[in-house]
């Protein structure tokens, strides 16, 4: 085991100086640790538009390979949250960093290219290509492919969102609820380091649940870290690490997927959606 200089294994109530001094090295070390570990680092995040407080002095880090729920009653600051992130929007205050990187204030592009990726709650392809030019395109500028390797990459990806058949359709004439996974395809094809995912499983049936799982846990096997903002629970409590909850613009609660749905102020804002 580790002792830094100044912790007193032995003795530790004996010499009361060192063994506070040794808890405040341990305290810091940890710190460092997550920070090293912490592949996204969002810091005192805020983001007004005119009198509506979007997103209030938010805070939190995403882990290499974590997969973190982003979850709240409409309204509550999610996806300006995500536009904050992906550079989409600039923040009134706060930072970003990616890798222990700043990113406020670089183009989304930039961005893209420093490893975030993202699909839209409104999913926005290039309706004049198809599935497959979608993908590929992405495969080629996002991620240096060449044409050929660009392709191929795409096949496999449609092939993991079960897209393979739909290739050469147009995107304009794709199923908006079709349109997710092709996004979701197209962010991996950026090979990112962190996926920004916005309600990738609205509109699915029950059936069809089970299926987006599946597609989300390979997601996680390929080691790439993701923010999943879902409404769909039973998605949410089954594909993330931990949680947070928003309502208003601010952050709520944090936690494991079970003791955030027990929390007294989640339950509030959600039963305050309803009424
Ligand atoms: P959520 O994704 O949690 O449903 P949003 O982030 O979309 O919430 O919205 C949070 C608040 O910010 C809402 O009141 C919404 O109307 C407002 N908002 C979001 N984007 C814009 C924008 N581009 N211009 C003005 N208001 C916005
Ligand atoms: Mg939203």
């Amino acid at each position: 085991m580790f002792v830094p200089a100044g912790f007193n294994l032995r003795h530790p109530v004996g010499d009361r100086h060192s063994f506070l001094v040794g808890v405040c090295i341990l305290i810091e070390l940890k710190r460092d640790v997550d920070m090293e570990s912490a592949i996204l680092s969002v810091a005192g995040m805020s983001k007004r538009f005119g009198g509506v407080a979007a997103v209030r002095d938010i805070s939190f880090n995403v882990q290499a390979g974590e997969v973190l729920g982003l979850m709240g009653p409409n309204g509550a600051g999610k996806s300006t949250l995500l536009n904050l992130i992906s550079g989409e929007h600039k923040p009134d205050s706060g930072t970003v960093e990616l890798k222990g990187h700043g990113i406020i204030g670089l183009s989304r592009h930039r961005i893209c290219h420093l490893g975030i990726a993202r699909t839209y709650q409104i999913p926005q392809p290039f309706v004049n290509l198809t599935a497959l030019q979608n993908i590929a395109v992405a495969a080629e500028y996002g991620r240096g492919l060449g044409k050929d390797a660009a392709e191929s990459e795409a096949l496999q990806l449609l092939d993991m969102v079960d897209l393979l058949e739909k290739k050469d359709v147009l995107a304009r004439d794709l199923a908006a609820i079709t349109l997710k996974r092709l996004e979701l395809a197209r962010a991996l094809a950026a090979s990112p380091t962190l996926l920004l995912l916005d309600e990738v499983a609205a509109g699915l049936t029950e059936e069809e649940i089970p299926r987006i799982l599946e597609i989300l846990q390979q997601v996680r096997e390929m080691g790439i870290a993701y923010i999943l903002v879902e409404h769909v629970m039973r998605v949410m409590t089954k594909a993330v690490d931990r949680i947070i909850v928003m309502d208003k613009g601010a952050k709520i609660a944090e936690g494991s997927p079970s003791e955030v749905m027990g929390n007294r102020k989640v339950i509030e804002a959600y039963l305050g959606e309803s009424e």
